[in-house]
């Protein structure tokens, strides 16, 4: 074993000693590549130790420079253009272009022949001058890459040369998503920038194999229109490269509509226009090719066909036609890479959602559903005609729970998107809308469910209400330490959990629900500084409604009525007072109060009449309404008669047992009414008429006008004088109501 490795070790030397000579000896054999010519180089070139010197006559004919030999001084000078060179023999310094440069090995004459180093020679004539193992290359690069740069607007590349110069473009066959520019003569400049986004382009530089060109790939992320001939545009001193967009797929679903995607975002840049017979959508796409394109489209109710082509080249623009079936356009919109067409009209169902026993969507219009149920096995069907599904309804919802096994979603028919809730038991099921911006949020509840709880804030009191989606028995109760009212409710089964709870609210501190016993949900109102409640909804009810007082004179205020009874006076067989010229009290006392009734009640009061129409009420009802209906005011509207025609004004009574509060409400209705008509001031009177004597509530009897003074009586038959009196008497009521709540605070 040992002789063995010996014999090798020898061998092995031996044979790098003779690779030594042979490498040696081929460095004179190297080819010249002179401006990309191969030039058999013979016995032109030397090795100089390590430097390669090239015979001065011949360097003179590749370069067509003159040469001079000066013999007395031994002087060799080469001259081309503004180009020159000088080396004297036995000096080892070259005179180059004004500079001098020292050489190591001088100017070589061997044979007669004077010998220059080929390098500096010209590197200094301003040829670059490079060697590998076997070629020496010496080429003219005149040409400057100054700068790469990507137009965003335009989609293209450019590169700015310092002038024009021949450029070969390709796309790499092992890569097609490269591309492989060329040009000839051409080496970056001494500033060359590569301005390119990085994230969507690589470059890649070097020189061709003969040096000749310099050689600069291009990676990118973008898309290459180079089958076309209009991708690539030379100006002057600039190569534009195109890179486009390209239209990928066209499809066709059912719940989304027609879809368009690029690869790139330039959804933005489309433009839709219309053409009517056969009506048409035309799609137009700037900067983008065909390339790979699919086409998904599938006919269906609202377009016949799309039509796909490249329909400009120059610039580029691909168009899409949309032959349309139906008598309407389609609604548009522009999402990332996609527009997506959609029948308008439709109603768009959107976010299909199913949780706690709760089906919810939205849909931009009110829905008109068919909902019913199947057996065998059990399911519910809510039919939405008109509709059409979104991306964000889906097929089938991915929750379930012990109540539902599935919730899925089909085009039932042409008009008809069909939910289908695949059950696990019989279920009640309800259906609600309600707006939710600018469309609508549905719900279908499967089970006894909570829609909402919510706390009302009033001046006097706060409201409680709980909404459930059927009617449902409840009980309410009262805790103390802590102050607190419960109430439980049966028949929530899948209730939902996750409901928002109001925030806390004049004298509700805090709310919560849970489950409290078996099919029993506790709702708790912690509460502070309440006085009490009252419950206003019926036993079995969909919305529970709890009143909660802040404090007693709230509740005491609340006791009392605020229904304010207005009594037209006479009636029917009794006409009253009757003018000169046949105007009669009964109707005037009913236009004045209808006025006065129709005036409180936009102000947001609750009136009564004791008669609306022209018939007979006697003084006892009339009496017996304000006291049954617990009025809060009452006031009777009679018209006045005099013997004396010249006699007139207003005047208003009160009981001659009258109290405080009958004073003041008289006192203010004059003040208001003589305001408003401006007739005679004649004052509050008492008298004992049943109306006013008998009724206990503050209450006056208002004699507006005279019907036996002509010009009065002309006044009350104008449209106008009434709507003044009725605003006086408005006015005084609405002083007094006032009056009465500063006094209750
Ligand atoms: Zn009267």
């Amino acid at each position: 074993m040992q002789r063995k490795i010996g014999l090798i070790a020898v061998s092995f030397f031996i044979l790098i000693l003779l690779s030594n000579m042979i490498v040696f000896a081929n460095e004179y054999e190297r080819n010249i590549y002179f401006d990309g010519e191969k030039i058999n180089s013979d016995s032109n070139i030397k090795d100089v130790n390590g430097e390669v010197y090239i015979k001065a006559r011949f360097l003179s004919e590749l370069l067509e420079a003159d040469l001079e030999w000066r013999k007395s001084i031994q002087l060799l000078e080469l001259e081309k253009e503004n180009n020159y060179a000088k080396m004297m023999k036995g000096n080892p310094y070259l005179e180059i272009n004004n500079t001098t440069r020292k050489v190591a090995n001088g100017l070589i004459i061997d044979n007669d022949q004077a010998y220059l180093p080929f390098k500096k020679i010209v590197e200094g004539f301003g040829y670059i001058f490079t060697t590998d193992s076997k070629s020496i290359y010496v080429f003219n690069a005149e040409i400057m890459v100054n700068k790469i740069s990507f137009d965003e607007k335009n989609r293209r590349l450019k590169i700015n040369l310092s002038e024009e110069t021949q450029v070969e473009i390709n796309k790499m066959e092992d890569d097609p998503e490269k591309l492989k520019i060329l040009l000839r003569r051409a080496t970056l400049s001494g500033d060359f920038r590569d301005e390119l986004p990085s994230e969507d382009f690589e470059l890649e530089i070097k020189r061709t194999q003969d040096k000749m060109y310099l050689e600069i790939i291009v990676d990118s992320t973008k898309n290459l229109a180079f089958q076309k001939s209009e991708s690539i545009i030379k100006t002057n001193n600039d190569i534009f490269i195109n890179y486009l967009s390209k239209l990928k797929e066209i499809t066709w679903e059912d719940n989304q509509g027609l879809k368009i995607i690029t690869d790139d975002n330039i959804i933005g840049e489309a433009q839709i226009s219309y053409l009517d017979e056969p009506k048409k959508m035309v799609i137009d796409f700037p900067h983008t090719i065909l390339n790979g394109f699919k086409n998904n489209f599938s006919e269906n109710r609202w377009i016949e066909k799309v039509e796909v082509s490249q329909f400009k080249t120059n610039p580029m623009v691909t168009r899409v036609v949309l032959e349309l079936k139906e008598s309407s356009y389609l609604t548009q919109e522009k999402r990332d890479n996609s527009i997506i067409f959609y029948p308008k009209g439709q109603v768009e169902l959107s976010n299909l959602e199913y949780e706690n026993s709760v089906i919810s969507f939205e849909s931009n219009k009110k829905l008109q559903p068919k909902i019913f149920t199947l057996s065998e096995p059990d399911r519910l069907v809510v039919d939405l005609p008109g509709a059409f599904r979104n991306y964000s309804f889906s097929d089938e919802t991915a929750e379930k729970d012990e109540v539902v096994k599935k919730v899925r979603t089909s085009r039932f028919n042409s008009d008809v998107v069909r939910l289908v809730a695949d059950l696990k038991k019989q279920v009640n099921y309800n259906w609600s809308t309600e707006r939710n911006g600018e469309g609508y949020l549905n719900k279908i509840y499967l089970n006894n469910n909570i829609r909402k709880i919510e706390i009302g804030d009033q001046k006097g009191y706060n409201e409680i209400r709980i909404s459930f989606n059927n009617k449902l028995d409840y009980e309410v109760k009262k805790r103390e330490s802590p102050d607190r009212l419960v109430i439980d409710v049966r028949g929530l089964e899948n209730y939902n959990r996750k409901l928002n709870l109001p925030e806390e609210k004049g004298v509700v501190k805090k709310v919560d629900f849970g489950p409290y016993d078996k099919d029993v949900v506790r709702f708790e109102f912690l509460l502070e500084n309440y006085y009490g409640h009252v419950v206003n909804s019926d036993n079995k009810a969909k919305n529970v409604s709890i009143k909660l007082w802040k404090t007693r004179r709230e509740k005491e205020k609340e006791d009392l009525s605020d229904l304010i009874v207005i009594d037209p006076g006479h009636g029917g067989f009794d006409p009253g007072a009757i003018g000169g010229n046949g105007l009669q009290e009964k109707e005037v006392n009913l236009d004045l109060a209808l006025l006065v009734r129709d005036k409180l009640i936009k102000k947001g009061h609750n009136v009564l009449l004791t008669r609306k129409t022209d018939e007979y009420v006697s003084l006892q009802k009339r009496v017996e309404i304000a006291r049954d209906k617990k009025a809060r005011i009452f006031v009777s509207i009679h018209n006045n008669s005099s013997r004396k025609s010249h006699t007139g004004g207003s005047e208003i009574y009160v009981s001659q047992n009258y109290k405080k509060e009958d004073m003041q409400l008289a006192q203010l209705i004059n003040d208001n009414l003589c305001d408003e008509i401006k007739l005679d001031d004649r004052g509050l009177k008492q008298d004992n008429f049943y109306v006013i004597k008998n009724t206990i509530m503050p209450s006056v009897l208002l004699e507006v006008a005279f019907l036996s003074n002509p010009h009065e009586e002309k006044l009350l038959g104008s449209n106008v004088f009434l709507d003044k009196a009725a605003n006086g008497i408005v006015d005084g009521i609405l002083d007094f109501l006032e009056k009465d709540r500063l006094e209750a605070e």
